[in-house]
């Protein structure tokens, strides 16, 4: 191998990047991770063999790409999984390959089901929301009337789309966005609707509208839509069946990681880059601090970052005032969760799904709840029965918050937020304190890229950026964008190819993901 290309960050972006230069380049790769773990946000915490995702990661795509490379690392399951066997459910399995039996074999992608619904005065209702006969007894006849005539009056008097709250009124109408949107939306963003730009809805909302929740509903009747997981002409909020791996995420990214290493990769941890050094059109090396402050340089021919961007440019040795400002007011949003571990759960399954000892069969529910500031709640049973140590006798549960580093709920001791969860999820008659066995908590740092304080500059800090012939910004934190892991991993393997073929301009990279109706709701 000739050449060096650093990678910065071993998420998903860092990884398809090395496994990329691997497979198709005599490049190679050393990754910079400033933590001991793979697989940044889609990392699988494990807590005493109970694993937990930083939220619920799907693995779906639009990318048939994306759907391969899973695949060829973690082929599909073509046995029944533990919970397939107990509910006697039939799937139909992929054929003509090797038998892959999540029972017996570890590597082995599983199948999954998408269901989440909305927990809302105490009751479920359908998400997204639709206009069915449940919706409507769960409203009550007041609250009904008042969202069929404010529907019908923002259909007709349709308001200018300033802000996402314009945007969410002109869709549902104003009873339907109080009830449902306005505070979730303030809990996930920390910032009211009112004041987030419609753009924004655009991309979060997607293509959605009462017209198409209908439409969908309608289509659900008459299409069977059992293997097809790619689910192309889907919206995303509607997509139901996806990939996940038997140990979740964290399970796929490691996986990967060892592959890299075999190959003649290398995955250096707990080194934190913190300075980019420059000439004029390119970069030469950066620095990584290790865990006791010691510095270390690492040059090579190709730099690919993940890092967050905001922390890229602060690295850089020469940058002009206007780039570092812009960079330095992009704004995150992070994350708290909590794993609650359980003898059972106060809500039962009131749908008809067949469920493991009549649990609720939801993976996850948003809460919508005005009391609490619990955002979501994840049930790991439902996306993966070998997540759970005892899958039989326990209901292993994640709580998730959404909060600001530094605020209030991040500084708070982590004894006594867990305890906060806990109270919070007794007081919607979740479950009962006396239930809880065991728990444990989670930070994520810039979980959530925001698109509103200098955003609307980004240009200036991609043109900065693009300058550098021999840097590219692949990922969700190194872009600024709403990526999944799939645009993730096209960003980085659209990097390569432009290494490959001596292609100079970015433009392609930022490309990945900018379909407006292809985002992670959440
Ligand atoms: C709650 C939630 C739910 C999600 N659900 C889904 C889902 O269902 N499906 C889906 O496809 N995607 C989902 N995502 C998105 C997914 O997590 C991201 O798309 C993906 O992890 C991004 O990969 P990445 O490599 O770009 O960045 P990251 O995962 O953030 O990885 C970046 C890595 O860089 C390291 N790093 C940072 N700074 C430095 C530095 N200075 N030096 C060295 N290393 C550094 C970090 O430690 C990290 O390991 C979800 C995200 C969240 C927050």
């Amino acid at each position: 191998m000739s050449k060096t290309a650093i990678i910065i960050g071993a998420g998903p972006a860092g990884l398809t990047a090395a496994y990329e230069l691997l497979i198709k380049t005599d490049i190679k790769p050393v990754i910079i991770e400033s933590s001991r773990e793979i697989g940044g946000i889609s990392k699988t915490f494990n807590y005493k063999n109970n694993r937990m995702d930083m939220g619920g990661h799907r693995f779906f795509s639009k990318s048939d790409r994306v759907m391969k490379f899973w695949t060829d690392i973690l082929p599909l399951q073509t046995r029944p999984s533990k919970d397939d066997i107990t509910l006697n459910r039939t799937i139909n399995f992929p054929k003509n390959q090797a038998e892959h039996d999540p029972q017996t074999q570890d590597n082995v992608m599983l199948i999954r089901t998408r269901l989440s619904r909305i927990f809302f005065l105490r009751k479920f209702f359908d998400y997204p929301v639709s206009l069915s006969f449940k919706t409507m007894k769960n409203l009550g006849p007041a609250r009904l009337f008042k969202a069929g005539f404010s529907y019908l009056y923002s259909a007709i008097v349709k308001r200018k789309e300033v802000s996402l709250e314009d945007f969410m009124i002109n869709r549902f109408g104003r009873e339907l966005y109080n009830t449902f949107f306005k505070d979730y939306t303030e809990k996930v963003w920390g910032v009211a609707p009112e004041n987030i730009p419609a753009d924004w809805g655009a991309q979060r909302i997607k293509g959605l509208s009462i017209i198409k929740v209908f439409t969908s509903a309608f289509k659900k009747v008459f299409a069977s839509s059992k293997n097809n997981v790619s689910q192309k002409n889907v919206e995303t909020s509607l997509i139901e069946k996806f990939y996940y791996p038997k140990y979740g995420p964290g399970h796929f990214w490691e996986i990967l990681a060892k592959k890299i290493v075999e190959k003649g990769g290398e995955i250096i941890f707990d080194h934190k880059v913190c300075a980019i050094e420059t000439t004029d059109n390119k970069v030469v090396k950066v620095s990584a601090k290790d865990t006791n402050g010691q510095s270390y340089d690492y040059a090579g021919e190709y730099f690919i970052s993940s890092m967050p961007v905001k922390e890229l440019i602060a690295s850089f040795d020469k940058k002009d005032d206007k780039t570092a400002q812009i960079a330095a007011g992009l704004p995150y949003r992070d994350f708290i969760t909590v794993g609650l571990l359980l003898k059972n759960l106060e809500i039962e399954n009131d749908t008809k799904i067949p469920s493991v000892k009549n649990r609720v069969p939801d993976l996850w529910i948003y809460i919508q709840e005005r009391d609490v500031k619990i955002g979501r709640l994840q049930i790991f049973n439902n996306w993966s029965p070998y997540l759970v140590s005892d899958f039989e006798n326990t209901v292993w549960i994640g709580l998730e918050y959404f909060c600001n580093e530094g605020d209030e709920f991040w500084n708070m001791d982590e004894k006594d937020f867990m305890n906060f969860a806990i109270g919070e999820l007794e007081k919607i008659d979740i479950i009962k304190k006396e239930n809880v066995l065991d728990s444990c908590l989670v930070k994520v740092e810039k979980a959530y890229p925001a698109y509103f304080g200098s955003y609307n500059e980004f240009d200036t800090v991609k043109n900065f950026t693009d300058k550098y012939e021999n840097l590219f910004l692949v990922g969700r934190n190194g872009q600024h964008r709403y990526n999944n892991m799939d645009h993730s991993m096209l960003t980085a393997i659209t990097a390569v190819e432009n290494i490959m073929n001596g292609i100079k301009t970015k433009e392609n990279i930022w490309q990945v993901n900018t379909e407006a109706d292809y985002h992670e709701e959440k």
